[in-house]
């Protein structure tokens, strides 16, 4: 069977870069690494296909799927909820593939209590004026929406010490090998490589 793969949990305020990370690191690597597509009961924005950016269902929907136990770790962000479902992240891992889940600092509470391995990266902006800029240049929401969303950002980012890694995406490019450095070292740990070249090591260490 396959090594099980590694979870990553990345979390930061709304606008500080965390779907352009995510993506531009899975450009290089689409093979062995995997973003969670959750479920959400917000609107769709320009752009946003069902599916890819997210399953865009309605609140009976989720509540449903509550029920149903289908959800690893759910949270109401913003007004909505937003959840990651348990059966893709469970299959996915199974065939060694990464996971990468952008999800707020509640789900990545919960993630952390159930998988204790998890490696949780928080994404700073660096500076409040920045994050502000990159909501309203990204232009995809409303003023109001952008309002909520600030305000919402120093609590959210007030979690930043609840996760193993911290990054500044000031720069783009420097952010982006600073998130492939925490990538590559997690897939080099001692209980990863004791596991994966477990045959090898026996070999090397008989007498
Ligand atoms: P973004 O902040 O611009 O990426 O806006 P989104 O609407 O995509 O995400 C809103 C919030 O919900 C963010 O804090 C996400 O991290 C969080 N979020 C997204 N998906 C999930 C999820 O599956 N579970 C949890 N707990 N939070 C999520
Ligand atoms: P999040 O997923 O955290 O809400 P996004 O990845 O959507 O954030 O980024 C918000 C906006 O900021 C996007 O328009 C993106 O292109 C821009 N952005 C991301 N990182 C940087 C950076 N280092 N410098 C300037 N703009 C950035
Ligand atoms: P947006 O509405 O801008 O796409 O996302 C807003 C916030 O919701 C982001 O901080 C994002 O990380 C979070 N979020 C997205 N999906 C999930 C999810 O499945 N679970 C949790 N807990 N948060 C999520």
């Amino acid at each position: 069977m396959a090594r099980r793969g590694n979870l990553f949990i990345l979390a930061a305020p709304s606008g500080a870069g965390k779907s352009s990370l995510i993506s531009a690191l899975l450009k290089d690597q689409p093979a062995n690494m995997q973003v969670s597509v959750s479920h959400t009961t917000r609107a769709m924005r320009p752009g946003e296909e069902n599916g890819v950016h997210y399953h865009f269902v309605d609140k009976a929907q989720f509540e449903a799927l509550i029920a149903e136990d289908a959800f690893f770790e759910y949270a109401e962000v913003f007004g909505n909820y937003y959840g990651t479902s348990r059966i893709t992240i469970e299959q996915t891992l199974d065939k060694g593939i990464d996971v990468f889940l952008d999800i707020d600092w509640q789900g990545a509470r919960q993630v952390k209590a159930l998988i204790p391995d998890a490696v949780g990266v928080y994404i700073l902006p660096p500076s409040k004026a920045e994050l502000e800029r990159r909501l309203r240049g990204r232009g995809q929401d409303s003023d109001e929406v952008i309002a909520g969303r600030m305000a919402e950002a120093i609590s959210e980012m007030s979690h930043y010490n609840e996760f193993d890694y911290v990054i500044v995406n000031e720069d783009f490019d420097a952010a982006l090998a600073d998130l492939e450095g925490i990538v590559k070292s997690q897939r080099n740990t001692l209980a990863r490589q004791a596991e994966a070249y477990s045959d090898m090591l026996e070999d090397l260490l008989a007498q």
